[in-house]
């Protein structure tokens, strides 16, 4: 079901909202402004119903506010109002609401607007999921990782949690392109894909596809050794997949990958963070492939043949 928020100073009106919507649509109602703004950043709400006249901060502020937040940007605000005029109703759209309801208000009137905008936003939602899909692997593709990683990269630095990023590629992937042909290599690809998706614990743990033979996962709240020794895992995993590599290369497919963990302070970029990933990356190559090195949380690199007795 999908889930609608009243933001309304009136309890009165909020009731009578909610009854004419609870039977299809999961609604909670917040009395105040900052109610409403945090239950809007905290749940996955469809649509808000939002009452522009109220003490303290009214309506038009909160839907700024709403519209300034990267979560609760997209949700689609219909504003409660019995300022009939044209001035407040322009100015509402100008800010971002998607459709007006004034007071008095019919029943069936509200809801046949709410079911159109919550269609309009199941669809839009489908078509920036796809968007974001990579096709082949069906896992997330670059664009939906440069959203992720920086809504995740400010919440750690707000929260003050230990973040990881990581990137890999599959060793040596032309020589088995060139060996199988590039529908084999698609599959390989899938099947690190997989493999990496399957073993990723938290909800919160994030992979994609950055681009050709090339994946980046984001790791928020887990500590830098215990990060590291969780991607040395999925490496093997890969291995053990024994996909057979070309001859002269390695006896099965493998993953080289590179990362590092830090938890963000106010002058660090997520971007040179992702770029230390790649020259961690780079290293684990050098230094002959299928392997892990990290750039720990004590400034060291760290890599797997230096642990080989505790993992
Ligand atoms: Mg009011």
């Amino acid at each position: 079901m999908e889930k609608i928020l009243i933001v309304d100073d009136s309890l009165f009106q909020a009731a009578g909202l909610k009854k004419i919507l609870s039977g299809d649509y999961e609604v909670t109602v917040a009395q105040t402004a900052d109610e409403g703004l945090a239950y809007a950043g905290s749940g996955d709400f469809s649509l808000i119903l939002l009452d522009v006249v109220m003490p303290e901060m009214d309506g038009f502020t909160l839907l700024k506010k709403l519209q300034e937040e990267i979560i609760t940007r997209s949700v689609p605000v219909i504003l409660i109002t019995s300022l009939a005029d044209i001035e407040s109703e322009q100015r509402g759209l100008t800010l971002g609401a998607v459709d007006y309801i004034t007071k008095p208000f019919h029943p069936l009137i509200v809801k046949a607007r709410v079911n159109t905008h919550i269609k309009l936003y199941q669809y839009r939602k489908q078509v920036e999921y796809q968007s974001m899909t990579d096709q082949l692997t069906g896992i997330a593709n670059r664009r939906r990782h440069d959203l992720y990683s920086i809504t995740k990269w400010k919440e750690a630095g707000r929260l003050q949690l230990p973040f990881s990023v990581c990137m890999f590629d599959i060793d040596h992937f032309k020589a088995y392109n060139d060996t199988f042909g590039h529908p084999a290599g698609d599959k390989v690809i899938t099947a690190v894909a997989q493999t990496l998706t399957s073993h990723l614990r938290r909800a919160t743990d994030f992979a994609a596809r950055y681009g050709g033979e090339e994946f980046v996962a984001v790791i928020v709240g887990g500590e830098a050794r215990a990060t590291f020794e969780y991607l040395v895992k999925i490496r093997q995993e890969v291995e053990n997949l024994h996909i057979p590599h070309a001859a002269n290369v390695s006896e099965w497919v493998t993953i080289s990958m590179g990362g590092v963990t830090v938890i963000p302070g106010n002058n660090d970029n997520y971007a040179d963070y992702l770029k230390i990933a790649d020259d961690m990356l780079y290293d684990a190559k050098r230094f002959g492939r299928n392997q892990v090195v990290w750039l720990g949380d004590n400034g060291e690199q760290w890599r797997e043949e230096q642990f080989s007795n505790t993992l």
